[in-house]
């Protein structure tokens, strides 16, 4: 079979161990066994980061991060009062969107797509505004590159008692995350990105006091958290779930468990990132960003140098069986990104800056 060599933001690239879950026997996810599985993936996510006394517990849902992200938005952002949508991408803006379309009151700090979150301004609003009650920030916003930084929003978010909901579809499993001290209530993530697993299963970690405390805010069932928290304590779900996908993401934990967990992927990662950085500095490409340390390890951007393409550049490199991405609506033709998720090899690495140096020079 042709091995191609994924270097998009998710799906990625499949080992060959979560690829043979996926042709386990049948099973219904009704029956004890999906159950066992079920609790047994729940107990291994609420485990990535350290969670002292299960304060947050793990809900999974059959969709793709979108699902798990619009999970924790309609069910925690609140009907009354406003949440605060730090948006330096196009996933802080979907979220904007999520909450327009849910008919939630929100207030946008809307800034270049290039820039860190501006935190006097992110501080102003809290100030100044009380009707915001939580804020919403993406962890590593995908369009990018930048690892936006928690440990100052969380700061805040600490210091004006609002909670953090926080999209970590693209950072979960491979980048530092600290659930109490950055007061995080919720956290969206989802099986097919930094953890390997496929497309199909999204996760959400919320604080697990909520449930008793709260009431959902969701106007959508197949969205809200409370229903599949109250059955999955015991690996039982609302609905139906991709048990396919659910396998494929039970062998993909267990690889990542055993490779030492997200600090060894985040190593991993960089060790990569440097690599196809080194040889594209080398070939005179400039970063996306102008704060490039301000990167996460799991993907970057690049510029398209002047005289050559996008499309030229993809399809050089989709004929020696790599992938890349392009920039999203506003970056699209200035911009491509790699991502060295997925079951990448040194020697893929070292086939792709042959390639890389080959289209670029
Ligand atoms: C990939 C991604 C998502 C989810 O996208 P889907 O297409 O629904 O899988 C959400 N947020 C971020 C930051 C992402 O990178």
């Amino acid at each position: 079979m042709k091995r191609e060599r994924l270097l998009n933001p998710g799906p990625v690239t499949l080992s060959p161990s979560v690829r043979t879950a996926l042709q386990r026997p049948d099973l219904c996810h009704r029956e004890k066994e999906f159950f066992d599985l079920t609790t047994s993936v729940i107990q291994r996510l609420e485990k990535v980061y350290a969670n002292p006394g299960h304060a947050y517990r793990a809900l999974v849902m059959t969709g793709s991060g979108t699902a798990a992200v619009e999970a924790m938005i309609s069910s925690l952002a609140p009907k009354a009062g406003k949440t605060l949508v730090i948006a330096n991408g196009v996933y802080g803006e979907r979220a904007a969107t999520m909450l327009s379309m849910q008919g939630k009151g929100h207030v946008v700090l809307k800034q270049e797509w290039t820039d860190a979150p501006d935190l006097r301004a992110i501080e102003d609003l809290l100030s100044k505004d009380s009707d915001i009650k939580k804020i919403f920030v993406v962890h590593h916003e995908t369009t990018t590159g930048r690892l936006n930084d928690l440990a100052s929003i969380g700061a805040l978010a600490k210091k004006y008692k609002k909670p953090l909901l926080v999209d970590a579809v693209s950072s979960f499993g491979a980048e530092d995350v600290q659930l109490t001290e950055w007061n995080i209530e919720a956290l969206a993530g989802a099986a097919n990105k930094c953890l390997h697993g496929v497309p199909g299963i999204a996760f959400v970690l919320v604080k697990s006091e909520i449930f008793a405390a709260e009431t959902t805010q969701s106007a959508s069932l197949y969205f809200d958290l409370w229903q599949y928290a109250k059955g999955q304590g015991s690996g039982v779900s609302p609905f139906t779930q991709s048990v396919q996908a659910m396998n494929a993401l039970d062998a993909a934990l267990t690889e990542f468990d055993a490779a030492g967990g997200w600090k060894a992927r985040h190593l991993r990662y960089k060790t990569l990132q440097v690599r196809v950085r080194t040889t594209l500095k080398e070939l005179g490409i400039k970063d996306l960003l102008s704060d490039p340390e301000s990167t996460s390890v799991v993907l970057a951007g690049f510029q398209i140098p002047a005289g050559k393409t996008y499309a030229a550049l993809h399809s050089a490199l989709k004929a020696k069986n790599f992938t890349v991405y392009a920039g999203q609506a506003k970056l699209e033709g200035e911009i491509f990104r790699i991502s060295t998720m997925g079951d990448l090899h040194d020697s893929d690495i070292e086939e792709l800056c042959t390639e890389l140096r080959n289209a670029l020079r």
